[in-house]
């Protein structure tokens, strides 16, 4: 109960005490900035929308509860999540399926690598949600296996990195799949001009949500970088853990 009370920021987003209580299960105490911005905004207006947001801010969360707190059992695909590559796809779907409130919302990733028949019977077994990367998104679009022609929302994450490998025209083919009537919700970290520019002719009426720079890191981790060769970065990275006591850390790659 104490618990549920804690979570009074989310619930004056405008989210359900069966959300709150999935969010109290998880251990979230209060919103990021991010979701302060866009859960209302999804909850409360139907404009589109641009949000401005680096990887490690909620940004899931932001997209996936509005969409949890409004989701209906039907026959089609709901919603889409396009992601710049397979691990994201997963991650998003894990994610989004770890803040269900509903045993009957399905979320189903799919990525290049992984056979197609295994998505064709997943899909088969209606599915509300897919999250994928867009080059295994129109081959099964153009297998007949998918059908976008009912969305409430598409989405785009890191719609930053979708341009940097490229994808952009694959994006602008899956939206023609599409029926007109969805919401359209783009994340980026930075917002390129040719980001901006598929935003401009497809979306409707759209705000731009940005968390402020300063609300982008925490006070309480210190940021350090080195500048480094390419080839003397793993030799680099050796030493700084060798030099750091008790290292205790994550290394992200590409
Ligand atoms: P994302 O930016 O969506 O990749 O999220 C980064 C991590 O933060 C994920 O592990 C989330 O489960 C977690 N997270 C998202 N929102 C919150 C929150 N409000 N409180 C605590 N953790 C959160």
């Amino acid at each position: 109960m104490e618990q549920l009370e804690k979570l009074k920021e989310f619930r004056d987003l405008g989210l359900s005490e069966k959300v709150l209580k999935v969010l109290s299960k998880k251990g979230y105490e209060s919103p990021t900035p991010i979701q302060r911005l866009t859960i209302p905004a999804l909850l409360k207006n139907d404009k589109d929308i641009i949000g401005q947001a680096q990887t490690g801010t909620g940004k899931t969360a932001a997209f996936s509860l509005p969409i949890i707190e409004n989701f209906e059992n039907l026959e089609y695909i709901q919603a889409i999540v396009l992601t710049p590559t397979r691990e994201l796809a997963l991650q998003v779907a894990e994610e989004m399926n770890s803040l269900s409130t509903s045993k009957k919302m399905k979320v189903i990733p799919v990525y290049g690598g992984q056979s197609i028949d295994i998505q064709r019977k997943l899909i088969k077994t209606g599915v509300d949600v897919v999250v994928g990367t867009p080059g295994r998104v129109i081959d099964l679009i153009e297998r007949k296996l998918l059908k976008l022609n009912s969305l409430k929302y598409f989405i785009l994450d890191e719609a930053d990195e979708m341009l940097n490998m490229g994808f952009i025209e694959d994006i602008e083919k899956i939206l023609t799949f599409t029926n007109e009537d969805k919401r359209m919700l783009f994340f980026s970290a930075t917002m390129p001009d040719e980001i901006m520019k598929v935003a401009k002719n497809h979306m409707k009426e759209y705000e731009v949500l940005a968390v402020k720079s300063r609300e982008l890191t925490t006070d309480l981790t210190e940021q350090i970088y080195f500048e480094v060769n390419e080839r003397d970065k793993f030799e680099a990275l050796c030493r700084i853990i060798d030099l750091t006591k008790e290292f205790y850390g994550i290394i992200f790659c590409r």
